[in-house]
């Protein structure tokens, strides 16, 4: 026999990424995490800009300074520190920065370093004195005191002597304003980036939380429908596509229960009479039983055969005997209550299912079909047809508790009633 799959096992199956809950979480914490990432590139981008940008106007101030000085060097080769002092203040009030005049042999001639504080021209990296060699700029990053130091080294030369000696600018403080300045920017920057994060992630995790709820609630309809409940409804929340197979699904529901309708009327209606037939009547009286036995309440069974039926056949052809059957059954119905269940039991034999019915007015409704039908000759193709017919009536508990059990008995009562002359009701025989 072939397994059926149950919608809950397919999911079961797989491991726990396969889902599209975390599938998506992942996604967007990966995507999301990346905008703080490119906020710190771009901190550090801008940082190293603002540093250039310190160190090339440091380089500038102290090229222009190192310049003057040179033009008021005499021919003697010799640095004047009266004349560089005034250069030197010059420069301090405009940088806020130490300066320092070192001649070739990095002796101090002039400098602003305050008593106490450490020498600018101090030298342990040699750089210094590479620039005094070679001529070219330098900058130079060292720890004054526990504190960054930023300094710029520029040779100062003259046409006639060439390098005579070298200009050090301590530009820490010009370094910190540009990069205070730049500050506050790279800070939102940072912020804007960790400020995306956190949208991107709610975003993902509202999106992703609507998406897996729908896709539940699909999974939940179509369980249903599995499990034969096609009132149920998919219902979504988004739009689009889920929307679309929540729709489909539904109609799919509906035409699977119009089918099923159908199916099930053909299977439980006799086609002549359009009255239940026996599986409906086998059925209704299990349903019917099973209700009296938990509520004590009594039921009974009337079965009906028509009496010299071959005769009526015989004399009036089938279809004029189908004819009769459909009249017996309209005749049969116009007798009971809308809670009696008038059945075909097969052929031109009848049930009644009488639900909360003692024995003694399930007899009384049989007497009144018997005497309904004997009382009114039936009108056939212009002819009047006398139809009579034999009932038995059995009740629950009295008679049988079980299904077979009154059927059997309701059969042998109608037996009864054919041998004691037709066109009566009677009971079972006694056990
Ligand atoms: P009695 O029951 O009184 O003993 O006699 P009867 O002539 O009715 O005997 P029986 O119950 O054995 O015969 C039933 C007949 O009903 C036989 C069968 O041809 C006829 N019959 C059964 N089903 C149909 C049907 O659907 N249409 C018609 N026209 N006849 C049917
Ligand atoms: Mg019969
Ligand atoms: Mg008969």
């Amino acid at each position: 026999m072939q397994t059926l799959l149950r919608p809950g096992k397919l999911l079961r199956g797989s491991g726990r990424l396969a889902r599209v809950g975390p599938r998506l979480a992942v996604a967007f914490l990966l995507v999301s995490a990346l905008l703080p990432v490119i906020g710190l590139i771009a901190e550090r981008e801008q940082r190293l800009a603002a540093a250039h940008d310190a160190q090339a106007e440091a380089q500038q101030l102290a090229r222009v300074l190192a310049a003057d000085i040179a033009a008021d060097i005499d021919a003697g080769r010799r640095l004047d520190p009266v004349k560089i002092r005034a250069h030197l203040d010059q420069l301090r009030s405009q940088l806020g920065g130490d300066v320092e005049i070192v001649d070739l042999r990095r002796d101090s001639v002039a400098g602003t370093t305050p008593e106490g504080r450490a020498r600018l021209g101090l030298d342990a990296d040699g750089q210094i004195s590479a620039t005094l060699r070679d001529g070219l700029v330098r900058t130079v990053s060292r720890d004054g005191a526990g504190l960054p130091l930023k300094l710029v080294v520029v040779p100062i030369r003259t046409p006639a002597d060439g390098i005579v000696g070298a200009l050090l600018l301590d530009y820490t403080d010009l370094y910190d304003d540009v990069l205070s300045v730049g500050a506050h920017g790279r800070r939102l920057t940072l912020v804007a980036g960790l400020a995306g994060m956190t949208a991107a992630l709610g975003l993902g995790w509202a999106l992703s939380r609507g998406l897996v709820r729908d896709i539940r609630r699909l999974t939940q309809a179509a369980t249903m429908f599995a499990e034969g409940d096609y009132d149920t409804r998919a219902q979504v929340k988004s739009h689009g596509e889920l929307r679309e197979l929540a729709d489909a699904l539904n109609v799919m529901a509906e035409r699977i229960a119009h089918r099923r309708a159908v199916l099930v009327d053909l299977a439980t209606t006799d086609p002549l009479t359009g009255l239940p037939n026996r599986r409906a009547l086998r059925t209704g009286l299990d349903r019917e039983l099973d209700h009296a036995r938990r509520h004590v309440t009594p039921l009974s069974l009337i079965l009906l055969d028509l009496d010299h039926f071959k005769a009526i056949n015989d004399e009036h052809g089938h279809l004029g005997g189908d004819a009769v059957l459909r009249r017996v059954a309209e005749i049969l119905k116009a007798q009971l209550r809308s809670t009696d269940l008038a059945a075909r039991h097969g052929g031109e034999e009848f049930a009644v299912l009488l639900p909360d019915t003692p024995n003694d007015a399930a007899k009384r409704t049989a007497e009144r079909v018997r005497a309904a039908l004997s009382a009114a000759p039936i009108e056939l193709h212009g002819r009047s047809v006398k139809v009579t017919a034999s009932l038995g009536v059995v009740a629950y508990p009295e008679h049988g508790l079980t299904t077979e059990e009154l059927v059997r008995r309701a059969d042998a009562a109608l037996y009864n009633a054919k041998r004691a002359g037709r066109d009566r009701v009677h009971g079972p025989p006694e056990c």
